[in-house]
């Protein structure tokens, strides 16, 4: 359906659970992370009742996200239930890829059909430090998997952060001399453990861009939300999201339900829509989620006030 600026909005992102098996400095704090009770976090049965109310309102992408996506129990079988939607043509999920390979084939067999793996480094030590958990060999693993399962196309998240990553713009770039893979580099955003490393982190692609005159522009879906670029002769290629310098809410075709079933318009603004109260009423649901549709708004504010509004975490919203 459309909203009140006559956006068309088909896309639901879930973040399914608040918790990680990661804690990635600019993402979540070492410690202190205080865990939702389970009777807080909404029940795949729950989820699913939401999705078929945007289902009715024109929704036919869902993406499941988190926190981790893939610690949550039953995912596969909510990917099931979702893919038996008829409106819904579109199931992918985003993962920090380190339980994935294990799980790929099962969740491809559910209904999956994309992903988008988070890979900030492709240096294990680096890894480490910024995950302050992960081991870089699993992730590395489920790429290979779900590239050998055919669960195309495989988009890397890489997080852009000044002295950390934009030295190895040219080890991703090789990479994607060797694997049909997309690696999108994502602004970082003034928001939740992102605050802190803001003004030192933050980084513009036209830099990257500048001295590599070598990647080409590559024609871009009206839908997506990255500029793509390519080598020539290579298998993959190179996207660059800016959600901060360049803002895409004009086209932006996005609502996201927390895993508190909360349901958040636009991913920096304060406005959260608590659809809990209306689960035993799917009419009453899909009525009050047409109305924050409908009222979803104009545009963020992440450039002139170098803070996000929104009072909850990427971990808790879904990025
Ligand atoms: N745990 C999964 C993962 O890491 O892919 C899914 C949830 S995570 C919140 C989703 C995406 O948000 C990741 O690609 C992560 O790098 C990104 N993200 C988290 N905090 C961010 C920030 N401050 N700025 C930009 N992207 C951020
Ligand atoms: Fe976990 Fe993803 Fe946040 Fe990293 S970015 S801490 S993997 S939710």
């Amino acid at each position: 359906m459309r909203d009140s600026y006559g956006r068309n909005i088909n896309y639901l992102r879930i973040s399914v659970t608040d918790r990680c098996n990661l804690r990635c400095t600019y993402c979540m704090p070492e410690q202190g992370i205080e865990s939702k009770r389970h009777m807080d976090i909404l029940r795949f049965e729950e989820i699913l009742k939401i999705v078929k109310a945007a289902e009715k309102l024109g929704i036919n992408k869902v993406r499941y996200t988190g926190g981790e996506p893939l610690v949550m129990k039953d995912l596969d079988k909510l990917i099931y239930e979702t893919s038996k939607l008829p409106g819904i043509d579109d199931i992918a999920i985003t993962t920090n890829g380190m339980l994935l390979s294990d799980m790929a084939s099962d969740l491809k067999k559910a209904g999956l059909k994309r992903v988008n793996i988070s890979l900030d480094t492709l240096n294990a030590a680096k890894f480490k430090s910024i995950t302050r958990i992960g081991n870089l060999e699993k992730v590395m693993e489920s790429i290979d998997k779900c590239l050998s399962l055919g669960l195309e196309p495989v988009k890397i998240n890489t997080v852009l952060m000044r002295g950390f990553n934009d030295i190895e713009f040219e080890d991703f770039l090789n990479l994607t001399r060797k694997m049909p893979i997309e690696v999108r580099f994502i602004e970082l955003m003034p928001i939740g453990e992102g605050i802190k490393i803001y003004e030192k982190s933050k980084m513009s692609f036209m830099e990257l861009l500048k001295k590599h005159p070598e990647l080409k522009q590559i024609e871009t879906q009206k839908s997506s939300t990255a500029q793509l670029y390519k080598l020539s002769g290579a298998k993959g290629k190179i996207g660059f999201i800016s959600p901060v310098s360049c803002k895409f809410c004009d086209d932006c075709n996005k609502i996201r339900l927390t895993s508190t079933g909360t349901i958040k318009p636009c991913l920096h603004s304060k406005e959260e829509i608590d659809l809990r109260q209306y689960l035993n009423n799917q009419d009453m649901l899909t009525n009050v989620l047409k109305q924050a549709i409908y009222n979803k708004p104009l545009e963020h504010h992440l450039a002139e006030e170098k803070t996000s509004r929104s009072s909850k975490m990427m971990y808790q919203i879904g990025g």
